[in-house]
């Protein structure tokens, strides 16, 4: 698609431009605020997954930079607000970055480093793997870094914060509620306007951070998998009679952002100039090392009849990936 017909096709990529977000994905995170409230008070974050950025962003425009500005500002700490991505990610003013895997023990502690003992008030997760279009793996492997999600937020959410995580609606979508219900009393999945509706993703936006008395969290899993099994689920309430019949779970499911606002799935004119010509923008921040980066490098070498040594590029890419 070409970069007009995508700026017509998609309003909410060519705002993102004009407004200076790096991704569309920024008005997904402002609609859930505009909803939720979710800044409120908030002085430490961690978004996750989050390259190339635009979540980050947010986050500066709306915690970090207000803060920096303020005249008061000078006794209280600055807010903290920590992103990790498997991709690097250009800098972002106010925003320390890790690169690393949120399902990888280590990545989690390096996090929990950052906070130097204190709690966040806010974690957010928009992580999405490579989507392979069968929509039940994509939904076990999105859920998967859910609980990634989660694990990292047993560690590091005071009582009280809040936990904002994409999701992918699918048959597993009740227990993963039920999931979330054991930790955060109000759990809404939330469909901002600028997320298509022919899309199956939405945002768990779960409030109110009250672990079981007692927990651990390193019983996590254990505990997760209560949930998950007919025989175990008994004493858990909302998941009694698994999820069946007259004890079925109904989620509370909230369109946000400003609903007579732009459809994301309508195609929009293109404002013209006087000459009649539209003047497309290039994306606010092309990303620095993007995976496809290689293929593309590899699609040009070979259009340009160039001899690819397939013998080195394995080479390279096996000694990328065991770094
Ligand atoms: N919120 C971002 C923004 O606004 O720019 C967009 C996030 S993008 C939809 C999904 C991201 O999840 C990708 O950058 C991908 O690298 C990241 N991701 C997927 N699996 C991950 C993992 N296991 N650990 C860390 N990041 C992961």
């Amino acid at each position: 698609m070409g970069k007009a017909s995508r700026d017509k096709r998609d309003i909410y990529y060519r705002k993102a431009k004009e407004e200076g977000w790096r991704a569309r994905s920024a008005f997904k995170l402002l609609q859930i605020d505009e909803e939720f409230n979710i800044f409120e008070g908030v002085k430490r974050v961690v978004d996750l997954c989050a390259a190339p950025g635009s979540w980050s962003q947010v986050l500066s425009r709306k915690l970090y930079l207000p803060a920096k500005l303020s005249q008061d500002s000078n006794d209280e700490d600055p807010p903290l607000i920590v992103a990790i991505d498997l991709q690097p990610m250009a800098p972002i003013e106010g925003v320390i970055q890790v690169q690393g895997d949120i399902t990888n023990a280590r990545t989690a502690e390096v996090v929990i480093r950052h906070f130097d003992g204190c709690k966040a008030d806010l974690v957010v997760c928009d992580g999405a793997p490579d989507v392979t279009g069968l929509h039940d793996m994509d939904e076990f492997v999105q859920s998967q870094l859910i609980l990634a999600g989660l694990t990292i937020v047993t560690h590091i959410l005071r009582e009280g914060g809040k936990f904002i995580a994409k999701i992918f609606r699918g048959k597993d979508t009740s227990l993963l509620y039920c999931q979330l219900k054991l930790f955060f009393p109000l759990v809404t999945f939330a469909k901002p306007k600028s997320s298509r509706n022919s899309s199956i993703e939405a945002f768990a936006v779960c409030e109110n951070y009250s672990p079981p008395e007692g927990f651990n969290p390193r019983d996590l899993h254990r505990l997760l998998e209560k949930v998950g099994s007919p025989s175990g689920a008994d004493d858990l309430d909302c998941s009694s009679g698994w999820l069946e019949g007259p004890n079925k779970v109904y989620i509370p499911f909230l369109a946000c952002g400003d609903l007579s606002g732009y459809d994301s799935d309508r195609s929009y004119p293109l404002p013209r100039n006087s000459e009649g010509v539209y003047q497309s923008l290039n994306p606010v921040q092309p990303p620095i090392a993007p995976p496809y980066k290689r293929a593309l490098e590899m699609k040009k070498a070979s259009a340009q009849g160039a001899q690819i040594d397939f013998e080195k590029l394995a080479l390279d890419s096996s000694n990328k990936s065991s770094v």
